[in-house]
């Protein structure tokens, strides 16, 4: 039964004072821009309307970021893209982080996120006092992970207690053909490896930093400074759910990772077909 309101980019433009924007099966895959896309923004920025992108990545600076999105012909400033790594420093700083080893399980920008939250990046083959993952890729993945779960079974045995932090929970993402895992799917794996050895140490697990907790929509909204703003997201569990955990409406865009089943309890407060208008931006029927 469906019950979910269907809405068009124009209401909510209309409704909301800004727009939160969530990156891979929204705006971009990984080889471009979805369609509608840059028109969007291009209409955002001609408005003047208040928007941010909302991205789980800790494997990208947000200036690498621009840049990326930049050669897909999207024309965002790296101020408007809030990324889960941004979340690493005041975590690390709330945790008293600063100064530890930090392995990274990630590409150089997740080594420069860790690094700029004060602590000191090692690669996964090195001693550690912590462990972070960025992303699933930049690093030799069997080897990688086998060098960390090999590390952090030794010092759990000894009684240490390390830190396992996970900026961008999201377990798959869409590619233009089909779709790919990513790094809360590496924390799955490290976790279930972990828990095999340790069943009553529950917190032997990663802390989650990005979507669907509340930090990446807080600091949007403070960026935005408005709360009457609508999220745009393809997942349910991380864009949909977050939205709704700090009092955000959202949108559901079809054909991202989401599908069409929205069996959970969390429900979108719209679905958008689209990111482009019924008639075109300039009010002409499109050709
Ligand atoms: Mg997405």
């Amino acid at each position: 039964m469906e019950t979910i309101p269907s809405v068009t980019i124009e209401d909510l433009i209309d409704r909301y004072d800004a727009l939160l924007l969530d990156a891979y099966g929204v705006l971009v895959n990984k080889e471009g821009a979805l369609p509608g896309a840059v028109e969007l923004i291009a209409k955002l920025n001609g408005l003047g309307k208040p928007y941010y992108l909302v991205s789980n990545t800790a494997a990208h600076l947000s200036e690498q970021a621009a840049a990326r999105y930049r050669s897909f012909g999207l024309d965002l400033a790296p101020e408007r893209i809030l990324t889960a790594g941004l979340l690493i420093k005041p975590y690390f700083a709330a945790q008293g982080y600063q100064g530890l080893r930090c392995a990274v399980l990630g590409p150089e920008d997740s080594f420069r996120y860790v690094e700029g939250a004060g602590a000191r990046p090692v690669s996964p083959f090195e001693d550690f006092d912590l462990v972070l993952i960025g992303d699933q890729v930049g690093f030799p993945f069997l080897e990688g992970v086998d060098a960390v779960l090999s590390r952090l079974i030794e010092k759990l045995d000894g009684g240490a207690v390390v830190p396992l932090v996970l900026p961008n929970p999201d377990l798959i993402f869409p590619k233009a053909a089909g779709f790919g895992i990513t790094s809360g799917t590496v924390a799955l794996i490290i976790e279930t490896a972990l828990r095999q050895r340790y069943p009553e140490r529950a917190e032997v697990a990663f802390v989650r930093l990005g979507k669907p907790q509340a930090g990446l929509f807080e600091a949007a909204i403070r960026h935005a400074g408005t709360r009457n703003a609508v999220m745009i997201g393809d997942q349910v569990d991380t864009d949909i759910r977050g939205a709704a955990g700090v009092g955000l409406d959202s949108a559901l865009v079809a054909g991202g990772v989401a599908g069409v089943q929205l069996a959970g309890e969390i429900k979108p407060t719209y679905r958008l077909e689209s990111l482009a208008p019924r008639s075109g931006w300039s009010g002409k029927p499109r050709a």
